[in-house]
């Protein structure tokens, strides 16, 4: 239980706050509601912040340049904005700086781009009709396909709750928007190097929408809201210590801190 609001009314469904909100309901609390100021921000937005400077840029260059060479340059580039004291240890930061390299390395380069991308980086909102509420959605990377479009996301980390709710977003989204689903929607996960690969249907667009409607109930009522049980994701959390204050705790669902 958390917070004195009753219920908060949502008029975008975005996909940066859904993400924090699965991630933790305290953290996006913290963060979105009650609008702390952190010092700065958590270590997995900061890299996949590079991340995205990285596939933004290496996208936009001609055929040519897209070399290996070129992808570790801009990671050189643009790495030097991550602080190693935002990591455990030097290994844990040169390791993740290791394993961002070669699988961005991999996916960037084992395949040709021959077209520029029908949509780099770019935020489309929507109204949704059914949820009562604006989606909206970043696309990193979308492709042409010979039957319609492929959705490319790159991401630091990810899991199967974050991997629904890509999904279920760019299902519903696409529909919506363009009348149309993506051929496919391909997941890359930086950390560990793998592809999850999705072929979307009708029923995708309809899971999708309940699931939406269902995460902005869960949404506008704080006192409802959890603490996250994972604790990879609180060693990264800059609310450690508000939360450690120990407002309205949900004793039950509460890891020991
Ligand atoms: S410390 Fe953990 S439970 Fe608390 S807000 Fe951060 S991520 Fe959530």
């Amino acid at each position: 239980m958390m917070g004195k609001e009753h219920r908060i009314s949502i008029a975008t469904l975005t996909d940066y706050h859904l993400q924090d909100f699965i991630r933790c309901p305290y953290q996006f609390y913290f963060q979105h509601i009650e609008g702390k100021i952190t010092t700065q921000l958590d270590r997995r937005k900061k890299v996949q912040f590079v991340v995205n400077q990285v596939v933004s840029q290496y996208y936009k260059l001609p055929q040519k340049s897209q070399t290996t060479k070129k992808v570790m340059e801009l990671i050189d580039d643009h790495w030097s904005a991550i602080d190693v004291r935002q990591f455990e240890s030097k290994v844990h930061y040169y390791m993740a700086l290791a394993n961002i390299t070669d699988h961005l390395l991999k996916f960037l380069t084992s395949k040709i781009i021959e077209y520029p991308p029908l949509f780099l980086y770019e935020k489309f909102n929507i109204n949704i009709e059914e949820l009562g509420t604006e989606l909206s959605l970043t696309f990193d990377v979308a492709e042409w396909s010979s039957n319609s479009f492929i959705i490319k996301k790159y991401l630091v980390d990810t899991d199967e709750d974050m991997n629904l709710l890509f999904n279920n977003m760019i299902s519903v989204f696409c529909k919506k928007a363009f009348g149309q689903l993506p051929e496919r929607i391909e997941i890359f996960s930086l950390m560990e190097g793998k592809i999850e690969t999705y072929i979307p249907t009708m029923k995708d667009v309809s899971d999708g929408l309940e699931y939406l409607y269902i995460m902005k109930n869960l949404l506008q009522e704080p006192k409802k809201y959890l603490k996250t049980d994972s604790l990879t994701v609180c060693n990264s959390c800059s609310y450690q210590k508000r939360c450690y204050e120990g407002i309205n705790i949900n004793q039950e669902r509460c890891h020991s801190h």
